[in-house]
Protein backbone atom coordinates (compact mmCIF):
# COMPACT_ATOMS: atom_id res chain seq x y z
CA UNK A 1 0.00 0.00 0.00
CA UNK A 2 1.33 3.34 -0.65
CA UNK A 3 2.70 5.60 2.22
CA UNK A 4 0.11 8.22 1.45
CA UNK A 5 -3.08 6.23 0.77
CA UNK A 6 -4.64 7.11 3.85
CA UNK A 7 -3.76 11.26 3.42
CA UNK A 8 -1.67 11.89 0.41
CA UNK A 9 -1.58 15.75 2.06
CA UNK A 10 1.70 16.83 2.96
CA UNK A 11 3.39 20.50 3.98
CA UNK A 12 6.54 20.99 5.74
CA UNK A 13 6.37 18.19 7.44
CA UNK A 14 5.02 15.06 8.73
CA UNK A 15 3.55 16.48 11.98
CA UNK A 16 0.13 14.99 13.13
CA UNK A 17 -2.72 16.98 13.93
CA UNK A 18 -6.31 16.95 14.39
CA UNK A 19 -8.74 17.37 12.28
CA UNK A 20 -11.17 20.22 12.59
CA UNK A 21 -14.48 20.04 12.82
CA UNK A 22 -15.90 23.67 13.26
CA UNK A 23 -14.86 27.37 14.26
CA UNK A 24 -16.66 29.93 15.85
CA UNK A 25 -15.26 33.05 17.45
CA UNK A 26 -12.46 33.16 18.76
CA UNK A 27 -12.38 29.08 19.18
CA UNK A 28 -11.79 26.18 17.55
CA UNK A 29 -12.90 22.43 17.80
CA UNK A 30 -11.34 19.45 16.66
CA UNK A 31 -13.30 16.46 15.26
CA UNK A 32 -12.88 15.06 19.33
CA UNK A 33 -14.91 17.65 20.19
CA UNK A 34 -11.66 19.07 21.48
CA UNK A 35 -12.14 23.43 22.24
CA UNK A 36 -9.04 25.59 21.32
CA UNK A 37 -8.95 28.92 22.12
CA UNK A 38 -6.82 30.23 18.68
CA UNK A 39 -4.71 32.47 20.25
CA UNK A 40 -2.60 33.08 16.99
CA UNK A 41 -5.69 33.56 14.82
CA UNK A 42 -4.24 30.89 13.14
CA UNK A 43 -1.38 32.14 11.22
CA UNK A 44 -2.42 35.92 12.62
CA UNK A 45 -4.52 36.35 10.21
CA UNK A 46 -7.87 35.55 11.71
CA UNK A 47 -8.47 39.35 13.04
CA UNK A 48 -12.06 38.93 12.92
CA UNK A 49 -12.63 35.85 14.19
CA UNK A 50 -14.23 32.58 12.72
CA UNK A 51 -17.82 32.40 11.61
CA UNK A 52 -18.33 36.42 11.50
CA UNK A 53 -22.43 36.34 10.05
CA UNK A 54 -22.17 39.59 8.13
CA UNK A 55 -19.26 37.85 6.31
CA UNK A 56 -21.07 34.70 6.03
CA UNK A 57 -24.13 36.30 4.61
CA UNK A 58 -21.99 38.56 2.38
CA UNK A 59 -20.72 35.38 0.85
CA UNK A 60 -23.97 33.91 0.20
CA UNK A 61 -24.65 37.47 -1.55
CA UNK A 62 -22.21 37.35 -3.75
CA UNK A 63 -22.17 33.40 -4.74
CA UNK A 64 -25.79 34.15 -6.08
CA UNK A 65 -24.21 37.10 -8.15
CA UNK A 66 -20.74 36.45 -9.62
CA UNK A 67 -17.93 34.42 -7.76
CA UNK A 68 -15.33 35.26 -10.66
CA UNK A 69 -14.71 37.57 -13.91
CA UNK A 70 -11.03 38.60 -14.79
CA UNK A 71 -9.91 41.62 -14.21
CA UNK A 72 -9.00 42.60 -17.55
CA UNK A 73 -12.64 41.63 -18.77
CA UNK A 74 -14.95 43.12 -16.10
CA UNK A 75 -14.93 45.29 -13.40
CA UNK A 76 -17.02 44.76 -10.40
CA UNK A 77 -18.25 46.94 -8.11
CA UNK A 78 -17.25 45.15 -4.69
CA UNK A 79 -13.50 45.73 -5.88
CA UNK A 80 -13.84 49.33 -6.74
CA UNK A 81 -15.75 49.46 -3.56
CA UNK A 82 -13.17 47.98 -1.56
CA UNK A 83 -10.41 49.97 -3.20
CA UNK A 84 -12.36 53.37 -2.02
CA UNK A 85 -12.98 52.18 1.52
CA UNK A 86 -8.86 51.52 1.95
CA UNK A 87 -7.55 54.89 0.26
CA UNK A 88 -10.68 57.14 2.52
CA UNK A 89 -8.88 55.06 5.39
CA UNK A 90 -5.54 55.22 4.76
CA UNK A 91 -3.12 58.52 4.39
CA UNK A 92 -3.87 60.89 1.71
CA UNK A 93 -0.94 59.69 0.07
CA UNK A 94 -1.90 56.38 -0.26
CA UNK A 95 -4.23 56.83 -3.07
CA UNK A 96 -4.39 53.78 -5.74
CA UNK A 97 -5.20 49.86 -4.81
CA UNK A 98 -3.44 46.93 -6.83
CA UNK A 99 -5.36 43.51 -5.69
CA UNK A 100 -3.12 40.35 -4.98
CA UNK A 101 -4.25 37.17 -2.82
CA UNK A 102 -1.84 36.45 -0.36
CA UNK A 103 1.03 38.11 1.54
CA UNK A 104 3.83 37.31 -0.80
CA UNK A 105 2.04 37.89 -3.45
CA UNK A 106 1.78 41.86 -2.28
CA UNK A 107 5.53 42.11 -1.53
CA UNK A 108 6.60 40.38 -4.89
CA UNK A 109 3.86 43.41 -6.22
CA UNK A 110 5.56 46.26 -4.51
CA UNK A 111 9.11 45.59 -5.51
CA UNK A 112 8.16 45.25 -9.04
CA UNK A 113 5.66 48.28 -9.08
CA UNK A 114 8.65 50.08 -7.24
CA UNK A 115 10.91 48.96 -9.95
CA UNK A 116 8.55 50.31 -12.66
CA UNK A 117 8.24 53.34 -11.47
CA UNK A 118 12.13 53.95 -11.12
CA UNK A 119 11.95 52.34 -14.78
CA UNK A 120 9.40 54.52 -15.69
CA UNK A 121 11.70 57.49 -14.42
CA UNK A 122 14.33 56.39 -17.00
CA UNK A 123 16.72 55.22 -13.74
CA UNK A 124 17.29 52.30 -15.17
CA UNK A 125 19.98 51.56 -12.29
CA UNK A 126 17.82 51.32 -9.56
CA UNK A 127 16.95 47.83 -8.77
CA UNK A 128 18.69 46.72 -5.48
CA UNK A 129 16.32 46.41 -2.52
CA UNK A 130 17.43 46.64 1.10
CA UNK A 131 15.58 45.07 3.70
CA UNK A 132 16.34 44.18 7.23
CA UNK A 133 17.60 41.33 9.08
CA UNK A 134 15.79 39.05 10.33
CA UNK A 135 12.96 39.75 8.95
CA UNK A 136 9.90 37.67 6.68
CA UNK A 137 8.36 38.68 3.69
CA UNK A 138 7.16 35.64 1.81
CA UNK A 139 8.00 32.33 0.66
CA UNK A 140 8.01 33.22 -3.36
CA UNK A 141 11.50 33.80 -5.13
CA UNK A 142 11.39 37.16 -4.98
CA UNK A 143 9.86 37.69 -1.49
CA UNK A 144 12.47 34.83 0.14
CA UNK A 145 15.48 37.33 -1.25
CA UNK A 146 14.50 40.03 1.17
CA UNK A 147 14.08 38.04 4.23
CA UNK A 148 16.22 37.31 6.67
CA UNK A 149 15.06 33.83 8.40
CA UNK A 150 17.95 31.52 8.08
CA UNK A 151 16.19 27.81 8.15
CA UNK A 152 13.37 29.25 5.03
CA UNK A 153 16.19 30.93 2.85
CA UNK A 154 19.51 28.75 3.53
CA UNK A 155 17.94 25.92 1.34
CA UNK A 156 16.82 28.36 -1.55
CA UNK A 157 20.31 30.53 -1.52
CA UNK A 158 21.30 29.30 -4.67
CA UNK A 159 17.64 30.68 -6.56
CA UNK A 160 17.89 33.89 -4.72
CA UNK A 161 18.64 37.37 -5.65
CA UNK A 162 21.43 38.36 -3.20
CA UNK A 163 19.84 41.93 -1.71
CA UNK A 164 21.42 43.50 1.05
CA UNK A 165 20.22 43.57 4.76
CA UNK A 166 20.95 46.09 7.69
CA UNK A 167 20.22 44.64 11.21
CA UNK A 168 16.56 45.25 12.71
CA UNK A 169 16.19 46.97 15.94
CA UNK A 170 16.09 44.44 17.71
CA UNK A 171 16.88 46.35 21.01
CA UNK A 172 17.04 43.52 23.72
CA UNK A 173 19.79 41.82 21.41
CA UNK A 174 21.54 44.86 20.18
CA UNK A 175 23.36 44.33 16.27
CA UNK A 176 25.52 46.69 18.00
CA UNK A 177 25.41 45.75 21.87
CA UNK A 178 24.01 49.46 22.24
CA UNK A 179 21.64 50.39 24.63
CA UNK A 180 18.38 53.04 23.17
CA UNK A 181 18.38 56.13 23.02
CA UNK A 182 22.35 56.37 23.93
CA UNK A 183 22.52 54.03 20.79
CA UNK A 184 21.72 57.17 18.72
CA UNK A 185 19.65 54.66 16.70
CA UNK A 186 22.74 53.00 14.60
CA UNK A 187 19.98 50.53 13.34
CA UNK A 188 18.17 53.24 11.06
CA UNK A 189 21.14 55.15 10.25
CA UNK A 190 22.89 51.75 9.20
CA UNK A 191 20.19 52.65 6.03
CA UNK A 192 21.79 55.58 4.98
CA UNK A 193 25.46 53.75 5.04
CA UNK A 194 24.03 50.55 3.25
CA UNK A 195 22.30 52.87 0.67
CA UNK A 196 26.14 54.89 0.47
CA UNK A 197 27.74 51.37 -0.36
CA UNK A 198 25.66 49.95 -2.96
CA UNK A 199 25.45 53.75 -4.47
CA UNK A 200 22.03 55.54 -4.53
CA UNK A 201 21.74 55.09 -8.35
CA UNK A 202 21.14 51.68 -8.08
CA UNK A 203 18.98 51.44 -4.96
CA UNK A 204 15.54 51.20 -5.70
CA UNK A 205 13.77 50.33 -2.04
CA UNK A 206 13.81 49.59 1.50
CA UNK A 207 11.47 47.09 3.13
CA UNK A 208 10.42 46.72 6.68
CA UNK A 209 7.55 45.33 8.51
CA UNK A 210 6.88 48.19 10.71
CA UNK A 211 6.41 45.72 13.67
CA UNK A 212 7.67 42.76 13.53
CA UNK A 213 6.13 39.69 12.70
CA UNK A 214 7.10 35.75 12.87
CA UNK A 215 11.02 36.62 12.88
CA UNK A 216 11.43 38.52 15.60
CA UNK A 217 8.57 37.85 17.46
CA UNK A 218 6.56 41.32 17.75
CA UNK A 219 9.04 43.51 17.40
CA UNK A 220 8.10 47.15 18.20
CA UNK A 221 10.99 49.36 17.27
CA UNK A 222 12.13 52.81 19.00
CA UNK A 223 9.70 55.89 18.72
CA UNK A 224 11.67 57.94 16.28
CA UNK A 225 13.29 54.88 14.20
CA UNK A 226 11.01 55.06 11.18
CA UNK A 227 10.92 59.02 11.09
CA UNK A 228 14.73 58.68 10.99
CA UNK A 229 14.07 55.92 8.22
CA UNK A 230 11.67 58.18 6.30
CA UNK A 231 14.27 61.11 6.04
CA UNK A 232 16.47 59.08 4.61
CA UNK A 233 15.12 57.34 1.92
CA UNK A 234 13.50 60.66 0.49
CA UNK A 235 17.52 61.78 0.97
CA UNK A 236 18.41 58.84 -1.16
CA UNK A 237 15.82 59.10 -3.38
CA UNK A 238 14.77 55.42 -2.44
CA UNK A 239 11.17 54.24 -1.78
CA UNK A 240 9.85 53.26 1.79
CA UNK A 241 7.49 49.70 1.12
CA UNK A 242 6.17 49.01 5.01
CA UNK A 243 4.93 45.29 4.60
CA UNK A 244 1.94 45.24 6.81
CA UNK A 245 0.79 42.07 5.45
CA UNK A 246 0.91 41.08 9.49
CA UNK A 247 0.14 44.14 11.17
CA UNK A 248 -2.59 45.74 8.92
CA UNK A 249 -6.14 45.43 9.44
CA UNK A 250 -6.25 46.58 13.39
CA UNK A 251 -3.84 43.88 14.61
CA UNK A 252 -1.44 46.59 16.28
CA UNK A 253 -4.25 48.55 17.53
CA UNK A 254 -4.01 50.82 14.54
CA UNK A 255 -6.63 50.42 11.38
CA UNK A 256 -2.52 50.11 10.04
CA UNK A 257 0.64 50.39 11.93
CA UNK A 258 2.27 53.12 10.15
CA UNK A 259 -0.12 55.43 12.25
CA UNK A 260 1.56 54.61 15.37
CA UNK A 261 4.45 57.28 14.11
CA UNK A 262 2.99 58.73 10.96
CA UNK A 263 5.17 57.60 8.62
CA UNK A 264 3.74 57.05 5.57
CA UNK A 265 5.37 54.23 2.86
CA UNK A 266 5.30 54.91 -0.50
CA UNK A 267 4.31 51.75 -0.81
CA UNK A 268 2.16 49.33 1.58
CA UNK A 269 1.71 45.53 1.85
CA UNK A 270 -1.70 44.27 2.53
CA UNK A 271 -2.68 40.47 2.95
CA UNK A 272 -3.98 38.03 6.45
CA UNK A 273 -6.31 40.20 8.22
CA UNK A 274 -7.90 41.65 5.05
CA UNK A 275 -10.44 38.77 4.32
CA UNK A 276 -9.34 37.63 7.76
CA UNK A 277 -8.87 33.79 6.34
CA UNK A 278 -12.60 34.12 4.93
CA UNK A 279 -11.11 34.12 1.41
CA UNK A 280 -7.57 34.54 -0.18
CA UNK A 281 -6.83 38.48 -0.27
CA UNK A 282 -4.28 40.38 -0.54
CA UNK A 283 -3.57 44.17 -1.37
CA UNK A 284 -0.45 47.25 -2.90
CA UNK A 285 -1.42 50.41 -1.82
CA UNK A 286 0.54 53.54 -3.23
CA UNK A 287 0.54 56.62 -3.95
CA UNK A 288 -1.04 58.14 -7.38
CA UNK A 289 2.09 59.89 -8.44
CA UNK A 290 3.94 56.47 -8.44
CA UNK A 291 0.86 54.75 -10.61
CA UNK A 292 0.81 57.47 -13.18
CA UNK A 293 4.26 57.50 -13.60
CA UNK A 294 3.94 53.48 -14.08
CA UNK A 295 0.99 53.59 -16.18
CA UNK A 296 1.55 56.74 -18.63
CA UNK A 297 5.51 55.00 -19.55
CA UNK A 298 3.48 51.67 -21.09
CA UNK A 299 1.29 49.90 -17.92
CA UNK A 300 2.62 47.75 -15.12
CA UNK A 301 3.37 44.12 -16.68
CA UNK A 302 2.53 42.05 -13.76
CA UNK A 303 -0.63 40.38 -12.10
CA UNK A 304 -1.83 37.20 -11.09
CA UNK A 305 -5.11 34.90 -12.68
CA UNK A 306 -7.15 35.58 -9.01
CA UNK A 307 -6.37 39.11 -8.32
CA UNK A 308 -9.52 41.11 -7.65
CA UNK A 309 -12.04 38.80 -8.10
CA UNK A 310 -15.83 39.97 -7.05
CA UNK A 311 -15.73 37.03 -4.00
CA UNK A 312 -12.77 37.96 -2.78
CA UNK A 313 -13.25 41.48 -2.79
CA UNK A 314 -17.00 41.14 -1.22
CA UNK A 315 -15.40 39.01 1.22
CA UNK A 316 -12.72 41.83 2.21
CA UNK A 317 -15.52 44.63 2.02
CA UNK A 318 -17.40 42.92 4.49
CA UNK A 319 -14.31 42.22 6.91
CA UNK A 320 -13.30 45.79 6.74
CA UNK A 321 -16.95 46.93 7.23
CA UNK A 322 -16.65 44.59 10.75
CA UNK A 323 -13.37 46.43 11.69
CA UNK A 324 -15.16 49.49 11.56
CA UNK A 325 -18.16 49.52 12.64
CA UNK A 326 -17.15 47.50 15.73
CA UNK A 327 -13.94 49.69 16.16
CA UNK A 328 -12.12 46.35 16.18
CA UNK A 329 -9.04 48.40 16.22
CA UNK A 330 -9.44 50.01 19.37
CA UNK A 331 -10.54 46.53 20.68
CA UNK A 332 -7.18 45.22 20.17
CA UNK A 333 -5.44 48.33 21.58
CA UNK A 334 -7.08 47.88 24.78
CA UNK A 335 -7.43 43.94 25.12
CA UNK A 336 -3.55 44.43 23.86
CA UNK A 337 -3.18 46.35 27.52
CA UNK A 338 -4.75 43.63 28.97
CA UNK A 339 -3.04 41.16 27.56
CA UNK A 340 0.77 42.48 28.16
CA UNK A 341 -0.04 43.36 31.53
CA UNK A 342 -0.90 39.87 31.53
CA UNK A 343 2.66 38.83 29.77
CA UNK A 344 4.27 40.87 32.22
CA UNK A 345 2.78 39.68 35.07
CA UNK A 346 3.92 35.84 33.87
CA UNK A 347 7.70 37.07 32.90
CA UNK A 348 7.51 38.19 36.98
CA UNK A 349 6.78 34.81 37.47
CA UNK A 350 8.73 32.35 35.38
CA UNK A 351 12.19 32.66 34.98
CA UNK A 352 12.32 31.21 31.21
CA UNK A 353 10.28 34.23 29.92
CA UNK A 354 13.12 37.21 29.26
CA UNK A 355 11.07 39.96 27.27
CA UNK A 356 7.61 40.57 26.57
CA UNK A 357 7.14 42.68 23.58
CA UNK A 358 4.38 43.77 21.12
CA UNK A 359 1.81 46.58 20.00
CA UNK A 360 -2.32 45.77 20.43
CA UNK A 361 -2.93 42.11 19.90
CA UNK A 362 0.60 41.18 18.20
CA UNK A 363 2.49 40.35 20.82
CA UNK A 364 5.50 38.02 21.63
CA UNK A 365 7.27 36.40 24.86
CA UNK A 366 11.07 35.71 23.92
CA UNK A 367 12.24 32.76 26.00
CA UNK A 368 15.57 32.68 27.67
CA UNK A 369 17.66 29.70 29.39
CA UNK A 370 19.50 32.31 31.95
CA UNK A 371 16.88 35.55 32.33
CA UNK A 372 20.01 37.89 33.73
CA UNK A 373 22.24 36.57 30.65
CA UNK A 374 19.64 36.71 27.86
CA UNK A 375 21.24 33.72 27.12
CA UNK A 376 18.44 31.84 24.77
CA UNK A 377 18.08 28.11 24.99
CA UNK A 378 19.95 25.72 22.93
CA UNK A 379 18.45 25.22 19.46
CA UNK A 380 17.72 21.54 19.82
CA UNK A 381 15.92 22.12 23.00
CA UNK A 382 13.05 23.72 20.34
CA UNK A 383 11.86 25.43 23.90
CA UNK A 384 9.21 27.55 21.97
CA UNK A 385 7.58 24.64 19.85
CA UNK A 386 7.62 22.51 23.34
CA UNK A 387 5.68 25.59 24.94
CA UNK A 388 3.71 25.38 21.74
CA UNK A 389 2.66 21.48 22.02
CA UNK A 390 1.78 21.82 26.24
CA UNK A 391 -0.68 24.81 25.17
CA UNK A 392 -2.26 22.96 22.50
CA UNK A 393 -2.25 19.76 24.20
CA UNK A 394 -4.24 22.32 27.15
CA UNK A 395 -6.65 24.08 24.31
CA UNK A 396 -4.61 26.96 23.47
CA UNK A 397 -3.11 28.25 20.11
CA UNK A 398 0.08 29.57 20.29
CA UNK A 399 2.92 30.41 17.49
CA UNK A 400 5.92 29.53 17.67
CA UNK A 401 9.64 30.98 15.90
CA UNK A 402 12.87 32.27 16.91
CA UNK A 403 14.27 35.49 17.03
CA UNK A 404 17.84 35.14 15.94
CA UNK A 405 17.70 34.38 12.51
CA UNK A 406 15.68 31.45 12.73
CA UNK A 407 18.28 29.71 14.10
CA UNK A 408 18.23 30.58 17.74
CA UNK A 409 15.98 32.79 20.14
CA UNK A 410 12.62 30.85 21.35
CA UNK A 411 9.74 33.28 20.85
CA UNK A 412 6.08 32.38 20.83
CA UNK A 413 3.69 34.86 19.26
CA UNK A 414 0.46 35.38 21.25
CA UNK A 415 -2.24 37.22 18.80
CA UNK A 416 -5.82 35.93 19.35
CA UNK A 417 -8.37 37.39 17.19
CA UNK A 418 -9.34 41.34 17.60
CA UNK A 419 -12.66 40.57 18.74
CA UNK A 420 -11.38 39.17 21.72
CA UNK A 421 -12.94 40.32 25.40
CA UNK A 422 -11.07 40.89 28.58
CA UNK A 423 -13.02 37.52 30.11
CA UNK A 424 -10.98 35.71 27.48
CA UNK A 425 -7.88 37.24 27.22
CA UNK A 426 -7.93 36.31 31.15
CA UNK A 427 -8.71 32.60 29.91
CA UNK A 428 -6.06 32.60 27.94
CA UNK A 429 -3.43 33.87 30.54
CA UNK A 430 -4.77 31.13 32.27
CA UNK A 431 -4.47 28.79 30.12
CA UNK A 432 -0.88 30.15 29.17
CA UNK A 433 0.55 30.41 32.72
CA UNK A 434 -0.61 26.73 33.40
CA UNK A 435 1.58 25.86 29.83
CA UNK A 436 4.45 27.85 31.37
CA UNK A 437 4.56 26.07 34.79
CA UNK A 438 4.54 22.53 33.23
CA UNK A 439 7.62 23.26 30.73
CA UNK A 440 9.33 25.00 33.41
CA UNK A 441 9.18 21.65 35.41
CA UNK A 442 9.88 19.69 31.86
CA UNK A 443 13.46 22.15 31.81
CA UNK A 444 13.95 21.56 35.19
CA UNK A 445 13.78 17.66 35.50
CA UNK A 446 15.60 17.38 32.09
CA UNK A 447 18.35 19.65 33.38
CA UNK A 448 18.09 22.74 31.11
CA UNK A 449 17.27 25.18 34.10
CA UNK A 450 18.30 25.54 37.14
N1 LIG B 1 4.88 39.40 4.92
C1 LIG B 1 4.70 39.21 6.23
C2 LIG B 1 5.09 40.28 7.20
C3 LIG B 1 4.16 38.01 6.70
O1 LIG B 1 3.99 37.83 8.01
C4 LIG B 1 3.79 37.02 5.75
C5 LIG B 1 3.24 35.74 6.19
O2 LIG B 1 3.34 35.36 7.35
C6 LIG B 1 4.00 37.27 4.40
C7 LIG B 1 4.54 38.48 4.01
C8 LIG B 1 3.63 36.24 3.36
O3 LIG B 1 2.25 36.07 3.32
P1 LIG B 1 1.60 34.76 2.65
O4 LIG B 1 1.96 33.61 3.53
O5 LIG B 1 0.14 35.07 2.60
O6 LIG B 1 2.17 34.62 1.28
Amino acid sequence: MKHTESNPLFYQTNAHIPIVSHAKGIYIWDESGKKYLDGSSGAIICNIGHANQSVIAAIKQQAESTFFTYRTQFENAPAVRLAQRLVEHTSPRLERVFYVSGGSEAVESAIKLCRSYYRARKQEGKHIFISRSPSYHGSTLGALALTSYAPLEIPYRPLLKASPKIPAPYCYRCHYGKTYPSCDLACAHALEQEIIEQGADNVAGFIAEPIGGASTGALVPPDDYFSVIRDICDRHDVLLIFDEVMTGFGRTGKLFAYEHWQVVPDIMALSKGMASGYYPLGAVVTSGKIVDSVLSAGGFPHGYTYAGNPMACAVGLAVFDEIINNQLSANAETMGCHLKSGLRNLADKYEIIGEVRGQGLLTAIELVQNKPNRTPFGPELTAGSMLTEIAFSKGLIIYPRRSINGLKGDHVLIAPPIIISKTQVFDLLTILDESLEEITQVLKKNGSIA
